[in-house]
């Protein structure tokens, strides 16, 4: 089972693009929060996924669980007492960036505790995936980590997105010192370019390498359109993108990691085989040339849940 842990929340986005958030007249709600878009993905393309995280007792809550069973996710979700589900309303500006307005002070999400997992939850992990935002504060940071060093513990996959979002962190430099401090926990790490412009200052060359050095054994920097990256201490593979009509990119990177956690379940890949099962012939390109197409058909639908393919979209020219 991969089991993908965090944050769940609801993004109001614009009926049209290209207005600032102030302009906006119109929104649609979807179900947001990256590790819930990657559990998505992998159930979609037919894996067995579930889902930890925690929402409000609230009809934005109940939507959010209902929409991840719809397409096949288990969920593992706590309902909370003490806060309602987070909101956050996006718009994709003219000037291509992003306006965010976030209502999480706090958000039933970011409450979720250590001791509320459950150990069946972790069990059954093939792959355990995390990323940064439900690191930003307690005691959803402890959670994340506890269960991740559990997961680890019982020999699953560690996968680590750090999906930088710096409009939640208090600053660049909290939000750069957690994500490096937490990269040991995890086997298979995925960045940008511009996360690792960020986080080390460097090259993606060099920056692959002194990811590595943190203890990961496969960084993957994704290229947009052009595909992506795969570093191990063996290799330097640049996988090519498979072009794209793009429409909309909420969710191509979530898309590509799930692609990828789907074909390395597949594959039944440990952390003590991951290197050497991506250096036999072929290995690299077929489960990364499968990601790019996750991440790309991704592109050509709007939002991140509904626009995510199955298994034979994902297969088909
Ligand atoms: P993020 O910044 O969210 O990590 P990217 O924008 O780099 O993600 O996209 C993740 C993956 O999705 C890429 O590696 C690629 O496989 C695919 N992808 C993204 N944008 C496009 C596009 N315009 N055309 C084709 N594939 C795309």
């Amino acid at each position: 089972c991969v089991v993908c842990l965090g944050e769940l929340l609801i993004d109001f986005v614009p009926e049209e693009n290209g207005l600032a958030l102030s302009e906006v007249s119109s929104f649609r709600k979807a179900a947001g929060g990256a590790p819930a878009n990657v559990a998505a993905a992998v159930a979609k393309l037919g894996g067995k996924s579930r889902f930890i995280g925690k929402i409000g007792r609230d009809p934005f809550g109940t939507f959010l669980k209902q929409t991840l069973e719809e397409v096949g996710v288990e969920t593992a979700v706590i309902e909370s007492d003490e806060a309602k589900t987070g909101l956050a309303f996006v718009s994709l500006r003219k000037d291509g960036e992003r306006d965010f307005l976030f209502f999480r002070d706090p958000a039933a999400d970011m409450l979720l505790r250590a001791d509320e997992i459950e150990a069946a939850w972790l069990s059954d992990a093939a792959i355990f995936h995390f990323g940064s935002v439900s690191l930003i504060s307690e005691p959803c940071r402890s959670a994340t980590l506890e269960a991740a060093r559990q997961a680890r513990a019982l020999g699953a996959l560690v996968s680590y997105d750090p999906n930088v979002r710096l409009a939640l962190w208090p600053s660049a430099d909290a939000a750069r010192q957690e994500i490096l401090q937490q990269l040991p926990l995890a086997d298979v790490v995925k960045v940008s370019e511009e996360e690792v412009d960020f986080l080390l200052g460097t090259d993606p060359t060099t920056g692959a390498q002194q990811l590595l050095e943190h203890g990961p054994k496969v960084v993957i920097i994704t290229l947009g359109a052009q595909g992506c990256r795969v570093v191990t201490a063996r290799q330097d593979t640049v996988v090519r993108g498979r072009p794209a009509e793009a429409v909309d990119t909420t969710g191509a990177g979530d898309g590509f990691v799930g692609g990828m956690l789907f074909q390395l379940a597949s594959l039944g890949v440990t952390p003590a085989t991951i290197a050497d099962a991506l250096s036999e012939a072929g290995a690299t390109e077929r489960v990364f040339a499968f990601a790019n197409r996750v991440g790309a058909i991704t592109t050509t639908r709007r939002g991140a849940i509904p626009a995510l393919p199955t298994f034979a979209e994902a297969m088909e020219e």
